[in-house]
């Protein structure tokens, strides 16, 4: 069942203190990626979340880097195309790009300008959602391609950095919470 498959999931995610730096506390998923099992897991209960909540699907959108590590695997279950947001700089052609803030500076995602036709419906993908700086930037490239946002989708939510608000009106879903 969903229970067995989360506590299999909490089981390969570890926590390293003061990576990248001092004061952070970094969730690691890659044990996930070592555990067939595991990532079978995460899987499945995106897709049971997909389909129990009815939501239409016609792209999986995900974000540089770890959302890449899951997002092709959901959209090849949900038989739907996955296309990449990536870092600035990164794609060939004509692209669209969001600059957001970090704690120190800004940052700019972009995805390729015809990577979503106006009123396609996406579901976004990423590993962790923190202060939903990077999801709500990649919210605001799906609204330049006129895209309908069906909801967000992360492995794992920092809650005290209340990123779901910041997402707000649009959904986030997380397997894990923190
Ligand atoms: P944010 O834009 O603040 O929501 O940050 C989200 C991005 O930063 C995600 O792509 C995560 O991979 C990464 N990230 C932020 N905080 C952590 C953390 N504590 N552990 C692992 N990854 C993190």
């Amino acid at each position: 069942g969903s229970e067995e498959k989360l506590q299999l999931v909490q089981r390969h995610v570890r926590a390293f203190p003061d990576f990248p730096k001092k004061g952070i506390l970094f969730r690691d998923i890659c044990p996930i990626l070592k555990s067939p099992a595991a990532l079978t897991a995460v899987i499945d209960l995106f897709e049971e979340h997909v389909r129990s909540h009815g939501w239409q699907v016609d792209l999986i959108v995900g974000l540089d880097a770890r959302g890449f590590l899951f997002g092709p695997l959901l959209a090849q279950r949900l038989g739907v195309g996955f296309v990449l947001v990536r870092k600035k700089g990164k794609l060939p052609g004509t692209t669209l790009c969001v600059a957001y803030d970090l704690e120190y500076g800004t940052a700019e995602v972009e995805i390729q300008e015809d990577a979503v036709a106006p009123g396609q419906k996406v579901v976004i993908i990423d590993d962790l959602l923190a202060t939903g700086g990077t999801l709500h930037a990649a919210c605001e490239l799906m609204k330049k391609q006129r895209a309908e946002i069906q909801g967000c989708m992360v492995v794992i939510e920092l809650k005290d950095l209340k990123g779901v608000d910041r997402l707000k009106p649009h959904g986030v879903f997380s397997l894990l919470q923190y």
